[in-house]
C-alpha cells in the first residue's frame, strides 16, 4: 500500500521536505498541510522587494511557478494542525484528520513580541507573513517617520527599505552593536557607517522604557536614555523563537527547538522535524538556525527520510541580506574564539574568514559573492589553505580549490 507522507508547515522546510519525499517515493501519498490561506511563498522578500514595491508576496511561490501540485503533492491550505495523534498516527487539523505513515513537522518560528507594542496595536508592524508584509506596505505609504525596534537582520532590511522610500528613519537597538549575532565588530561598524549615510539614526545599548499615544496619532517612544522618538509607524524585529508548541504536546521532546537528531529524527522514529522549528547536532552542539537556506537544505533531508532513506544533514549553512546596494552573506559555522582574518577588498566589499585546524570554518563578506561561492566549496571539501593566503586579495580562492583538485 502507498505510504502516507504528511508534511506540517508552509515554509521552505516544509516544501523542499514534501518535493523531496515525493521524488524519493514516487508511489507515497505526500500532502502538505499549512495554516496560511495561501501556496508557500518566500518570505525574504516581504522585508526588500515587496516593501519597496519591486515584487508581490504572491509573485514567488517556494515550489516555483506550478506550485507543488507540479511536483504531485496535495496541498491543504488553512489547515491548521492541532493535536498529533501518535497513537494512532494522525494529525488533527482544522480541515479534519490526516493520517500518516511518517510525518515532518516544519512549523517554522514565531515573533518575538514585545508587550508594550503588542502586534494588532495601531501603528504597531511585524513581519513574518505575507499579509503582514501587505500591511506595513500600507502603513508606509502614509508615514513620515517609522520606527524600528531591532538591529537585527529583518529590523535593519525594513529600516534600509523605509529609508529608500525617503522616510525618517530611528533603529532602536539593545546591543552595543547592530547585527551582533552574525556579524564581527569591524563588519557592524561597516553597516552602521552605511545606514548612517542613508540617513537612518541608530540608537545603540537602550531599549523602549514607555509607549505614550499622542494626540496628533503619532506614538511616543521613550527610551531607557530618556530619549523620545515620535513616529508615526514602529516596526518591532526583535526575533523569533521556534514554534515548538505542538511537538512538545504531542510528548515530542523539545529543547529551545524541536530535538532532532542528524537524520532530521525526533523522539519519535515516525516523526521527523526540519527548519526553523528545530535543534539539531552541528559541529560545536546542538544548535539552532533561522535562515532560508538552512530551512530549505535541512527540509530536504527530513523528507527524503520521511520516504525510507537515511540520509546525514551535513549541509554548510548559510544565510544573507540585503541592504541599499549591499549583498551581506555568511558562510559555515562562526565561532568567536576562533581568530579571523581579513581579507583587504576594494570599494563597498568587505571579507572576513575564520580558520580552525588548516581549513576555512566561517566567511562574513559583504558584495562578495563570488568569492563566497569559491568559499563555500572550500569549507564544503574541507580544504587545505594557507592564513597568509586567504589575508591576500591576489590569490583567488577559486584557486585554492584548483589546487586541491
Ligand atoms: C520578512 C523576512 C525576511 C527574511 N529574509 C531572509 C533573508 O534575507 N535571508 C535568509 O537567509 N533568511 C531570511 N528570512 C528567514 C527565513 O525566511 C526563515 O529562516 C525560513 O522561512 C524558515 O523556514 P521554515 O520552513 O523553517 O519556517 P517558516 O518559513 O516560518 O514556515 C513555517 C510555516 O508553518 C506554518 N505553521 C506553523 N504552525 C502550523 C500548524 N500548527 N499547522 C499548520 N501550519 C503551521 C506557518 O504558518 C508557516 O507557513 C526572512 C524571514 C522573514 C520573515
Amino acid at each position: 500500500m502507498a505510504k502516507n507522507i504528511l508534511i506540517i508547515g508552509g515554509g521552505p522546510a516544509a516544501v523542499f521536505a514534501a518535493i523531496e519525499a515525493k521524488k524519493r517515493d514516487r508511489e507515497a501519498e505526500v500532502v502538505l498541510a499549512t495554516d496560511e490561506a495561501a501556496e508557500p511563498y518566500e518570505k525574504p522578500p516581504l522585508s526588500k522587494a515587496v516593501l519597496l514595491g519591486k515584487a508581490n508576496p504572491e509573485d514567488a511561490l517556494i515550489a516555483g511557478k506550478g506550485g507543488l501540485a507540479a511536483h504531485g503533492v496535495t496541498v491543504q491550505l488553512d489547515a491548521r494542525c492541532s493535536a498529533i495523534d501518535r497513537e494512532a498516527r494522525q494529525v488533527i487539523t482544522t480541515k479534519g484528520q490526516l493520517p500518516y505513515d511518517a510525518l515532518v513537522i516544519a512549523t517554522g518560528s514565531l515573533m518575538r513580541e514585545l508587550p508594550m507594542l503588542p502586534p494588532g496595536a495601531p501603528r504597531v508592524h511585524y513581519l513574518r507573513t505575507d499579509a503582514h508584509g501587505r500591511a506595513l506596505k500600507a502603513g508606509l505609504a502614509s508615514c513620515k517617520h517609522v520606527a524600528v525596534i531591532g538591529g537585527g537582520l529583518i529590523g535593519l532590511e525594513v529600516a534600509a527599505s523605509a529609508a529608500q522610500l525617503g522616510m525618517e528613519v530611528t533603529v532602536i537597538e539593545f546591543a552595543p552593536r547592530i547585527m551582533a549575532r552574525v556579524c564581527d565588530d569591524e563588519t557592524s561598524a561597516f553597516l552602521l557607517a552605511e545606514h548612517q549615510h542613508h540617513g537612518v539614526e541608530i540608537e545603540l545599548s537602550t531599549s523602549i522604557k514607555q509607549v505614550t499615544p499622542q494626540l496628533d496619532d503619532r506614538l511616543a517612544l521613550e527610551t531607557n536614555d530618556g530619549d523620545i522618538v515620535a513616529a508615526d509607524l514602529v516596526v518591532v524585529g526583535t526575533g523569533v523563537k521556534p514554534d515548538e508548541a505542538l511537538a512538545a504536546t504531542a510528548g515530542l521532546t523539545v529543547q529551545d527547538g524541536i530535538v532532532v537528531d542528524e537524520f532530521c529524527r525526533t523522539s519519535d522514529p515516525n516523526i521527523f522535524a526540519a527548519g526553523d522549528c528545530t535543534r539539531f547536532p552541528g559541529p560545536q552542539g546542538a544548535v539552532r538556525l533561522e535562515n532560508w537556506r538552512h530551512a530549505q537544505d535541512h527540509g530536504a533531508v527530513a523528507g527524503r527520510n520521511a520516504a525510507g532513506a537515511n540520509d546525514a544533514y551535513r549541509a554548510v549553512p548559510s544565510f544573507w541580506s540585503e541592504q541599499y546596494d549591499l549583498y551581506i552573506q555568511g558562510v559555515g559555522w562562526p565561532d568567536p574564539s576562533v581568530p579571523r582574518i581579513r581579507r583587504p577588498l576594494s570599494g563597498k566589499s568587505l571579507l572576513m574568514l575564520e580558520m580552525a585546524s588548516g581549513v576555512i570554518t566561517y566567511a562574513l563578506g559583504i558584495n562578495a559573492q563570488r568569492d563566497l561561492a569559491a568559499i563555500r566549496r572550500l569549507i564544503e571539501r574541507k580544504v587545505p589553505v594557507d592564513a597568509a593566503a586567504l589575508a591576500d586579495p591576489s590569490k583567488p580562492f577559486a584557486d585554492m580549490l584548483k589546487a586541491k583538485a
